[in-house]
């Protein structure tokens, strides 16, 4: 579904990609892990089209996307939530979700797809006229998610959903995540909890200073030393 081919990407001079490749199947889960700075955001933001590779290719269902604009994007079924949620804090949460489906895409089925978000996050029903920055954190990344899904997306590409998040409330919204992949929405996972990321993704790709280094079934890297060191911890062995 999702094909990205030996991508370089620019920061002005700072060479932020290296040869990146990475594919993703319809349906599945992956996995980006990476320490801060290893370049997992900028991946995302290449495949949005809002940092777009000055080198290699990036196709979506077979058709070139590196040469899109981002809105573009979004009208081919890829979504990106940004790790700032890309929410208005003031604007209600029906405004947000309301402004999720701006694209062509998104407008056809808005209705319905109001009705799937709030039957997935009840909490942002109860709460839709409440202005955004009175959220909590947890409400706040439900929402972020639901405004990525009133776009109805065929690719969520989600940017360290569980930031700032309690074990509990990150629960939720990964149970969340697995119950939206079960619709038949694949999901590119950038997350800084590399254990949680790795038991609901498939497969995992690991960067380190902007190049891919690993990439295997998730289940592996779980049992695997050097990422046990580097990620999990040595309690974990
Ligand atoms: P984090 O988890 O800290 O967000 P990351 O793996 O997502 O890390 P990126 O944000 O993709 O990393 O950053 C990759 C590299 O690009 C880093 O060296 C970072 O300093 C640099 N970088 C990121 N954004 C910009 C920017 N707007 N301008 C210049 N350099 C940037």
């Amino acid at each position: 579904m999702l094909e990205v081919n030996h991508i370089d990407t620019y920061y002005g001079e700072l060479k932020a990609l290296w040869d990146v490749s990475l594919t993703l199947d319809k349906g599945e889960i992956v996995a980006l892990i990476g320490a801060n700075g290893s370049g997992k955001s900028t991946l995302l933001e290449a495949i949005a089209g809002l940092l777009p590779p000055t080198t290699g290719e990036i196709l979506f269902e077979g058709v070139r996307l590196d040469k899109e604009p981002s809105h573009r994007i979004v009208e081919f079924g890829v979504c990106l939530v940004p790790e700032d949620r890309g929410i208005f804090p003031g604007m209600n949460v029906s405004e947000n979700l309301e402004l999720g489906a701006f694209s062509k895409r998104g407008r056809k089925e808005k209705e319905e797809t109001l009705h799937v978000v709030y039957g997935l996050f009840p909490i942002l029903k109860n709460r839709r006229n409440q202005l955004t920055r009175t959220l909590s954190g947890g409400e706040q990344q439900m929402l972020a998610i639901g405004k990525g899904l009133l776009s109805r997306p065929k690719l969520l590409m989600l940017d360290e959903p569980s930031l700032g998040l309690a074990p509990l409330v990150t629960k939720n919204i990964f149970e969340a995540i697995c119950q939206i992949n079960q619709t038949g929405v694949s999901i590119l996972l950038v997350e800084q909890n590399v254990h949680i990321a790795l038991r609901v993704a498939k497969r995992a790709y690991i960067i380190e200073n902007g190049r891919i280094v690993q990439h295997e079934q998730a289940k592996n890297l779980l049992r695997d030393r050097r990422v046990i060191q580097a990620y999990l911890g040595t309690h974990y062995a």
